[in-house]
């Protein structure tokens, strides 16, 4: 049984899906792992590193590609690489497979096995291999220190003989994982902190972080859709948030916005007349923006300075911390790996709920559901 680490090769990628101290439990089981050079160096981990724990290292790509019969990645491999990769083996990570499930034909027509981290079904006994909420809490922490450093002011407040600097005020929408991470982190820094969520149970743990939650009344509407997330509103519940969000808007120095409905495009909850309502020198980050934003002006990925508010859409914030967010990655994978592994071999029960839920094709068959809905014309062609 060959495992193999790739060096990641997205744009800006600086994660790597295992770390040499991932590996102590795969080699005490027989697993032989072969990294590719430089795999781990954005994350702190050293080619040497990888040899010490039991690796070995090779700069060539395309044998890895070839003879692993386990790939773990970050992110889906591209085109050739899956068209590289030995039939039967498995590859893990996030494959975006509700996004691009397309991009995935290559591999599965090749009968490679694929699970994706976004699909982990978010029960208890998964909450070890949720990588979605390792992620979010990593690029929730990094919103705000980013846009601490773009603002033009402190976020505590300070007493001095100069006199009182004020804290800055900081509004976060949206209080799911990476909402309270952003709370939490600007809460530390001694921001004054205000919160918006369409869920009533969020309000409780803003108000434990230590933020004012702000209510709206949305004329008593279900606004949970399963499993902890919210559902899709109605343009005239959206409304209402809208209008606060406004109001609230023109006393922020910061907004950090990451709300998300699975499966849908992200709520447009800030206009711009919210944008035109904050102070020159405030700065947005929108989280939501791979989505493709909560803000109607945000362009994902790019930065842009609009009536003096710097407003940010970061893509892909964790790689930005690539130490911490690799080791929780690792973590979450190789607990995910200990249900696919059995004494060093593959063993793939699909009667298992979470790699079920997680798998997005077996033996050229596409497993869960949604992703074999939007799977389809492949399916048929291939059947
Ligand atoms: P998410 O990324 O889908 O959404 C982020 C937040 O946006 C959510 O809190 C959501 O309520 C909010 N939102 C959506 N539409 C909105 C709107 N119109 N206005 C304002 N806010 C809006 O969600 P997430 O952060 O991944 O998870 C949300 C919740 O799911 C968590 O807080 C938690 O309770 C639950 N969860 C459970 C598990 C588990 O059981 N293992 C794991 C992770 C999360």
């Amino acid at each position: 049984m060959l495992l193999g680490i790739l060096k990641e090769t997205s744009p800006g990628e600086t994660r790597v899906a295992l770390l040499p101290e991932s590996l102590k439990g795969l080699r005490a089981q027989g697993v032989e792992v072969l990294v590719e050079a430089g795999a781990g160096s954005h994350a702190g981990a050293t080619d040497q590193a990888y040899i010490d724990a039991g690796a070995a290292v090779t700069p060539n790509r395309a044998s890895i590609l070839t003879e692993a019969d386990l790939l773990p990645v970050v992110n889906a491999l591209d085109a050739s690489d899956q068209a590289a990769v030995k039939p039967g083996a498995v590859v893990v990570g996030f494959l975006r497979p509700l996004d691009t499930p397309l991009a995935l034909y290559p591999a599965i027509d090749r009968g490679v096995t694929l699970f994706s981290m976004e699909l982990v079904p978010r029960i208890t006994r998964a909450q070890s291999m949720d990588a979605l909420s390792s992620m979010a809490t990593v690029a929730g922490y990094k919103a705000v220190v980013t846009a601490a450093d773009r603002l033009p002011r402190m976020f505590p407040m300070l007493m001095t003989a100069a006199g009182t600097v004020p804290p800055a005020r900081v509004f976060v929408i949206g209080a799911g994982v990476a909402g309270l991470q952003a709370i939490a982190t600007a809460r530390r820094l001694g921001a004054v902190v205000e919160a918006y969520d369409v869920r009533a149970a969020a309000g409780e743990q803003v108000r434990s972080l230590g933020a004012k939650f702000l209510d709206v009344d949305l004329g008593g509407i279900n606004t949970e859709g399963g499993g902890g997330y919210a559902a899709e509103l109605s343009e005239e519940a959206l409304d209402r948030g809208r209008d606060l969000i406004v109001k609230t808007a023109a006393h922020s120095d910061v907004i950090v916005t990451t709300a998300q409905v699975p499966g849908r495009p992200a709520p447009r909850l800030i206009r711009r007349e919210a944008i035109g309502a904050m102070r020159p020198g405030s700065v947005l980050v929108d989280l939501a923006a791979p989505a493709g934003g909560n803000c109607e002006l945000t362009l994902p990925g790019q930065e842009q300075i609009i009536g003096g508010v710097t407003l940010l859409a970061p893509m892909n914030l964790p790689a930005e911390v690539p130490v911490d967010a690799s080791h929780l990655y690792a973590r979450n994978v190789l607990n995910f790996l200990g249900l696919i592994l059995k004494n060093g071999s593959l063993s793939i029960d699909l009667a298992d709920e979470v790699l079920a839920g997680a798998c997005v094709a077996h033996e050229r068959k596409p497993v869960n559901p949604r992703v074999a809905k939007l799977l389809d014309p492949v399916g048929s062609a291939s059947a």
